[in-house]
């Protein structure tokens, strides 16, 4: 890959910490290669706001086509792109943003590549479905909005403090007009649970060993789709729970790399150009299986 760079190649990348396991350098290059665009994606640790607001006027003039934002600068991003997609706008955080001419477009495309996702891997399509989302957080918000865009009859908010759940309800809820949105405490959520076809998993536990899944066993069914946004070499206690159940489950590599993907669709500004799904879900899980320890986002 490295034989490739030249006077006229443009940069990409992934900000944020920690960022030694990330996934995204090996999906993206193989997807560069395949498409024969001359880009190179590259791990941009910072540490702090300080760091960003250094990277981000180096950014401005050096030839990046863009880059993703990870933690923890997914929501502080927001505020330091010169425009916004609506959709990230709505989520609460950007992890895409587009350079362009030396100005920032942000965008959030984790919300679309779980749909995508999971319509590749488990056919399951959102209109008229009823979803329980475990999480109040970044992610859970772009679950949200997508699910909202997707025309889901139902979703509950199901959190550990329920004001976080309320406040996420409120943002959307103007926008929600073909979907009823429920806030509901995760200790009083049986009920949100059992009776959703898809059960999204948007916090993060089950990254650490001993953690338990953030529902109980007997909430799955058979009938139900389960995801879990987290991703590693290991099943996690959710997937592996509602597979017990029966359920159709997976993890959330699918939703890393068509999040990953769109970007690419999004950078290359070419109707043209779809990044090859199924050449960076490959690139994901042998750089997973090469020795990722067990985790989630970038
Ligand atoms: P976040 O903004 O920090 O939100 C975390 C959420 O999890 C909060 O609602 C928090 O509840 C809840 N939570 C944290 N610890 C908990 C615990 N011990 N018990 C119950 N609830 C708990 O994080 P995020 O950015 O939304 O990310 C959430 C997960 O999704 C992470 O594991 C991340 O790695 C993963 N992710 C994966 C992808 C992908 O492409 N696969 C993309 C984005 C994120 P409180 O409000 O009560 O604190």
């Amino acid at each position: 890959m490295t034989s490739r760079i030249n006077g006229r190649t443009r940069l990409a990348g992934v900000i944020g910490h920690p960022l030694n396991h990330t996934l995204s350098p090996a999906m993206h290059n193989a997807a560069y290669e395949t498409l024969d665009l001359d880009w190179v994606y590259i791990p941009l640790h910072l540490a702090d706001e300080t760091d960003l607001m250094r990277f981000l006027g180096a950014a401005r003039v050096l030839p990046f086509v863009g880059f993703n934002v990870t933690m923890p600068f997914k929501q502080s991003m927001l505020s330091m792109c010169d425009e916004v997609a609506m959709l990230a706008q709505l989520a609460g955080a950007v992890n895409t943003v587009h350079c362009v001419d030396g100005r920032f477009i942000g965008y959030n495309t984790d919300g679309r590549g779980l749909i995508e996702s999971l319509a590749a891997e488990t056919g399951f399509v959102p209109e008229g479905r009823s979803v329980a989302i475990i999480g109040a957080g970044g992610a859970a918000g772009a679950a949200l909005i997508a699910l909202i865009l997707g025309k889901a009859s139902k979703v509950s908010i199901v959190n550990r403090s329920l004001d976080k759940a309320e406040e996420l309800v409120e943002r959307v809820i103007s926008h929600a007009r073909s979907t009823e949105l429920r806030s509901v405490e995760l200790s009083a959520a049986e009920e949100s649970v059992t009776t959703a076809d898809l059960i999204i998993n948007a916090t993060p536990l089950g990254m650490k060993d001993g953690d338990p899944s953030p529902v109980p066993g007997e909430w799955f069914s058979a009938t139900q789709v389960a995801c879990d946004m987290i991703y590693g070499p290991n099943t996690t206690p959710f997937v592996e729970s509602a597979r017990a159940a029966g359920a159709t489950a997976v993890d959330g590599l699918g939703m890393l790399v068509h999040q990953g993907a769109i970007s690419i669709d999004i950078w290359s500004e070419s109707a043209q150009v779809r990044a090859p799904r199924e050449v960076m879900h490959e690139a994901a899980l042998a750089r997973l299986r090469a020795g990722r320890p067990e985790g989630g986002g970038k």
